[in-house]
């Protein structure tokens, strides 16, 4: 901005002479004053870039004016321009030895007075330009003497030298824009020499080396005179490579606290942030299929819940779960399943497009976003679609395989309003189009939802049952078929629930399997079984054993011969009235363990039964390999046997192969006489059922035992 001081004793010569000056430049700013002591007076508080006078004035001339401008601090520089009328040589000389500077003729010439002006505001500026230089130069000079550096010298080298060496990028560049130093690593950084860039101006550096010199910070730093708070800096440089530097600017200032230039200092962090952005990358995303992971769906649903509720929009979850890929992991290996589920990571990738997201959560399991969902049929369309992509033959190696997934829904705000509320309600829908048959989509509901929740709360009351002394043992008793005498009872569990009253295990014990209660359900009811069994015992009744359920899961996780010979010691019960009742699921597990684990229990003397026999897979055959001491045949084949001849050739061919393999056979389910005298006739020995006692509480079946009577009749009783 230029500053003009125009004095004329006439006003409408002011006016015009103004006017015509601000056609000059945009940015020029015009005193105008009628007077010359009123000139003077505002001159001693001004410094203007330009003086216009009037020769002609009625108290002091021009050219006194001209000599008192000099004669002030603030005149005594500034270019005068001096109006005529009469341009005589005498005036003319008399006012360029008072000092003006450049006369224009009267009545001034426009297209003359606007070049004149111009030419003599752009040389001022030119020359306070040169001196400010001038004043920096000198100021770090002395600065630099000050210091003891001057160029050259032995000092100066050796900071130069020890500058060079330090491991960041160092400039100085001056509040003119002239770079004053840079350290060696810095030129390295730009490719040149130390030499190339010093002493240079900024704006004769090329644009890369100009772009990080002379940034907005600079500006700050010098108005502020403070350090400005370090920053990070994207530049490329010359052979067009990004690098991320982090760079401070701070002032040099002289004694007098002036700012004589502006120190930059960088330090190249892009490995640093290539290693950040590598490890947000690997947080981010899965290994297996680099697609994104569970917890970048999971920022990615917090961004677009925050989004949809400012903007009442909405968005669906879609969870995917590969059908049966355990079986294709187990029988086609591990390498195998991998490939798949990188086939199917693609498929979905290049199927679901921006800005829909699709991440892998873990296992074969994936979820998707949906965006922007106008209504439920839209949604419904899509999950099927996915269906459809992922049910096309997949072909690795000479294998060709097909699979199928199933789809859980869940639709932000209807199903929940939060991340996790979200995950659970997608899981849950996805759990019931799998137990549908897989192959589809569920959208989740609210009676889905509130199942869930039952289970949920029933899950947590069976966690207390155990300490609460809610769980209880029904024994039902096993009979001799030849005399109908009691010799056994299979312990049964039952949950008494405060408020749901007896539950059966059928309704809890799913549950426990699920969220591994069995452990510590199954440890109580083998001591319980024992410690009651033992006092039958005490009560004389030597021969009546005990049997106990042990599930796949309890035998998978827990030496079943560890936990019966404890019980067996808190309980004095003789080892050969223990009866573990193991059904053929886990005997077709047939690891190592559990062989190990049913010889160790037959090595103490415990009975070992298999339950419901007939209905698993186990072969004959494969039966005889396990040190087995009875059969039990299930209740569904004894229900019918009397009237189906199908039937009855399972129970007659299970009593056959138990006499063959020398092993018991006890009958389950015997509901009716005709049921016991069939199975008796068709040579086995003994049986439970309604027809001889349901299970019933300890305290019915101890007045059983006490009793001796004989349960149900016998065929020669019916006979006689
Ligand atoms: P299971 O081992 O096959 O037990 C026999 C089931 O048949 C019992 O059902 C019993 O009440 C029932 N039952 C007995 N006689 C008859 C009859 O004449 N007709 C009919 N229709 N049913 C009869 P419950 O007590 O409901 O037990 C169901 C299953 O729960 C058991 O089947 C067993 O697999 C499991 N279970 C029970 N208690 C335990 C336990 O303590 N541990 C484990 N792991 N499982 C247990
Ligand atoms: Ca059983
Ligand atoms: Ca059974």
């Amino acid at each position: 901005m230029s500053q003009v001081l125009i004095v004329d004793d006439s006003r409408t010569n002011l006016a015009l002479l103004s006017h015509l000056t601000q056609h000059v430049d945009d940015d020029i700013v015009v005193e105008a004053t009628d007077h010359v002591d009123k000139a003077l007076r505002w001159l001693s508080g001004n410094k203007p870039d330009l003086i216009i006078a009037d020769y002609n004035m009625p108290d002091i001339n021009g050219i006194e004016f001209t000599r008192q401008c000099r004669a002030t601090p603030n005149g005594k520089d500034i270019p005068i321009v001096m109006v005529t009328s009469a341009r005589r040589r005498k005036v003319c000389l008399e006012a360029m030895r008072a000092g003006a500077t450049e006369f224009l003729n009267s009545p001034v010439n426009q297209d003359d007075f606007v070049a004149r002006i111009g030419h003599l505001l752009h040389l001022r500026r030119k020359s306070l330009d040169v001196r400010e230089r001038a004043l920096e130069v000198q100021q770090v000079r002395r600065w630099s003497r000050q210091q003891g550096l001057m160029p050259g010298t032995p000092e100066w080298l050796k900071l130069v030298h020890v500058l060079d060496n330090v491991p960041v990028m160092l400039s100085a560049v001056s509040p003119m824009g002239q770079c004053l130093f840079v350290n060696a690593m810095q030129a390295a950084f730009f490719d040149c020499d130390p030499a190339e860039i010093t002493g240079k101006y900024l704006s004769d550096l090329p644009d890369y080396i100009r772009n990080y010199l002379d940034s907005e910070i600079d500006a700050k730093v010098l108005s502020s005179h403070q350090t400005e708070k370090e920053f990070e800096q994207d530049l490329t440089d010359n052979e067009g490579t990004r690098h991320v530097l982090l760079t401070t600017k701070k002032p040099i200032c002289d004694d007098q606290n002036n700012t004589i230039a502006i120190l930059t200092t960088s330090v190249d962090i892009t490995a640093r942030k290539q290693a950040e952005e590598n490890l947000l990358h690997v947080a981010e995303h899965d290994s297996l299929t680099e697609l994104p992971n569970r917890l970048s769906l999971r920022h990615h649903m917090e961004r677009k819940i925050s989004n949809a509720k400012q903007k009442t929009t909405s968005f669906a979850l879609l969870f995917i779960d590969v059908d049966r890929f355990k079986d294709i992991n187990d029988t086609l290996g591990h390498d195998f399943g991998d490939c798949l589920l990188s086939t199917v990571a693609g498929r979905l990738d290049k199927f679901i497009a921006k800005p829909n997201f699709v991440a892998r959560l873990g296992g074969d399991e994936f979820a998707v976003v949906i965006s922007k969902i106008d209504n439920q049929n839209n949604v419904s369309c899509q999950a099927q679609e996915i269906c459809d992509q992922l049910r096309a033959p997949i072909f690795l190696g000479n294998q060709e395989v097909r699979i199928s997934v199933s789809v859980g829904i869940a639709c932000y705000p209807h199903d929940g309003t939060t991340v996790d509320e979200l995950l659970s309600r997608a899981d849950l829908a996805m759990y019931r189009a799998k137990s549908d048959g897989g192959n589809g989509f569920h959208t989740a509901n609210r009676r889905d939802h509130e199942r869930a929740c039952s289970k949920a709360s029933l899950e947590s009351d069976l966690r207390r049952a155990i300490s609460r002394d809610q769980l209880r043992l029904y024994y039902q008793p096993k009979v001799r078929l030849r005399d109908r005498k009691l010799i056994g009872a299979e312990a049964l569990i039952r949950w008494q629930h405060p408020d749901r009253g007896l539950v059966s295990p059928a309704d809890f014990l799913p549950l426990a399997e699920d969220s591994g209660l069995i452990l510590p359900i199954g440890e109580w009811v083998v001591h319980k079984a024992c410690q009651d069994a033992g006092l039958w015992s005490q009560n004389g009744h030597h021969d009546v054993s005990v049997s106990v359920n042990i599930s796949p899961n309890q035998f998978a996780k827990q030496l079943i011969s560890e936990l019966s010979a404890s019980a067996l010691r808190h309980s004095h019960l003789s080892p050969d009235r223990l009866v573990i009742e193991l059904t053929e699921q886990s005997i077709m597990r047939n690891t190592q363990t559990l062989r190990d684990d049913l010889d160790a229990l037959r090595q103490m003397g415990i009975q070992l039964s298999l339950d419901d026999f007939g209905t698993g897979y186990a072969s004959l055959r494969y039966v005889q390999n396990f040190p087995l001491t009875e059969l039990k045949i299930d209740r569904s084949f004894v229900k019918n046997h009397t009237v189906d001849s199908n039937d009855f050739a399972i129970v007659s061919a299970i009593i056959g192969l138990g006499k063959t393999l020398n092993l018991d056979v006890v009958a389950e389910g015997v509901e009716t006489l005709e049921d016991a005298n069939s199975l008796e006739n068709a040579g086995c020995k003994s049986a439970q059922g309604y027809y001889f006692s349901p299970p019933t509480p300890l305290r019915v079946f101890n007045t059983m035992l006490d009793s001796g009577k004989t349960l149900g009749t016998t065929q020669k009783e019916r006979c006689a």
